[in-house]
Formats: structure tokens, C-alpha cells, sequence
């Protein structure tokens, strides 16, 4: 049966809502990739160029956005973030689905141009928790912190703009919602032209 394209997938959650986790569980079924993006922030500890961002500096981040190579990106607490086309449409029409781990205002750029792209809120079961899981994760000043909990207050606000939100309280549950929320996007009957075309074919 002729495969399908990927779909390609919003996925936002703000600083501390796990995501990290719940990505690697689901980048575990190989139908799925995620999206590498470029930013200006310096990498974490142990993150790696080419891995978890194409780390740039502000000039080569300008030159790829005067090259109109990025299909999105925004500025996020002070750093770039982007998008680059060549990480995602190759993929697409392998069959791939693409998720795209963006901020919100990304989000929106998104859907203005690709509307059929399916759009999940990843939210934290309550603003205590997130500034508790930020603290956990050591990583940050408490002034970044509380500008990041700031930050995903405003976020959270924004939820209702996308398709599905999901609340990280078990990994487990939030995982499985995730691809319960993809595969009913799949069987959608505008998504299955291709499909029903071979059920009639195939006498
Ligand atoms: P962090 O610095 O914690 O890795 O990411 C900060 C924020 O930037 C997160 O909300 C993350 O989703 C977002 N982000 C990462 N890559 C991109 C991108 O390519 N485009 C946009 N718009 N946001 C991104």
C-alpha cells in the first residue's frame, strides 16, 4: 500500500515541562524525527553542535535569514531560534513525521504557513511544580528562572490557539496521549484519499 507523507508536528512546551523526556521516548518509534534547530544561545552542558541546536553565532543566524532559509524563527529571552526548511520537508516526503520543538510565537508563524501541520501544547500540571522541576534541573540562576517562569505563564495563556494540549504529570500518560492524539490525526478521512483509492483498486 502507498505510504503516506509525514505529517509535520508543532510541539511547544515551556522550559521545564519535560519535554526533553517525553521527546526521547517518543524519537524511540522511528516513524519520528525531530526537527534540529539553529539558535545564538551557548550550548548547556552537554549538549552537542548539530545535535541539539546548530549552535550559531548572531552573524551566521543572520546570514541564513537573509537567505530565507529558516521557515520560522523568533527571538526567546534574549537568543534566536530557528527553523531551517532543509531540516524538515526531505523528511516529510519520506514519510517521516517531523516534530518541530518551538516557543509559541513560532508556533503562530507556523500556522499561517503550513496549516495542515498538527499543533500539541505540552503544559506542566501547575506553575509550582514548573519553577520546582526548573530548580531541580539546576541549570539556571534564579533570575533566569523566574524569567522563564514568567515566560511560560504567558505561554500557557496561548494554549487554546493549538489542536490537543497535553499535561506532563506521568510521562507515561503524556507519551501515550501523544501518539493517541498523531494516529486519530492519521485516520482522519480528509487524510485517507490515497488509501480508500487502493481499498476500491484492489477488487
Ligand atoms: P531552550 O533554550 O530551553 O533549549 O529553548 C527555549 C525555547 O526555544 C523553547 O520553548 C523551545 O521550544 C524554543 N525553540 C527551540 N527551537 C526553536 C525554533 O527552531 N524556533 C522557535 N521559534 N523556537 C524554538
Amino acid at each position: 500500500m502507498k505510504m503516506n507523507k509525514g505529517r509535520l508536528i508543532v510541539f511547544s512546551a515551556p522550559s521545564g515541562c519535560g519535554k526533553g523526556t517525553m521527546l526521547a521516548e517518543i524519537l524511540k518509534n522511528e516513524r519520528f524525527r525531530c526537527s534540529v534547530s539553529a539558535t545564538t544561545r551557548s550550548p548547556r552542558e552537554g549538549e552537542l553542535d548539530g545535535i541539539n541546536y546548530h549552535f550559531l553565532t548572531r552573524e551566521d543566524f543572520e546570514r541564513h535569514i537573509a537567505a530565507g532559509e529558516f521557515l520560522e524563527y523568533a527571538e526567546y529571552c534574549k537568543n534566536f531560534y530557528g527553523t531551517l526548511v532543509s531540516e524538515v520537508d526531505s523528511y516529510l516526503e519520506k514519510g517521516i513525521n517531523v516534530i518541530l520543538e518551538i516557543e509559541v510565537q513560532g508556533a503562530m508563524k507556523i500556522k499561517q504557513k503550513r496549516p495542515d501541520a498538527i499543533f500539541v501544547f505540552i503544559a506542566p500540571p501547575s506553575i509550582g511544580e514548573l519553577t520546582r522541576r526548573l530548580r531541580k534541573r539546576g541549570t539556571e540562576s534564579d533570575e533566569v528562572i523566574a524569567e522563564r517562569v514568567s515566560q511560560a505563564a504567558g505561554e500557557i495563556a496561548m494554549a487554546e490557539k493549538y489542536d490537543y494540549v497535553i499535561v506532563n504529570d506521568a510521562l507515561e500518560d503524556a507519551v501515550s496521549d501523544f501518539f493517541a492524539v498523531i494516529r486519530a490525526e492519521e485516520l482522519k478521512a480528509v487524510c485517507s484519499g490515497e488509501i480508500i483509492n487502493e481499498v476500491l483498486k484492489n477488487a
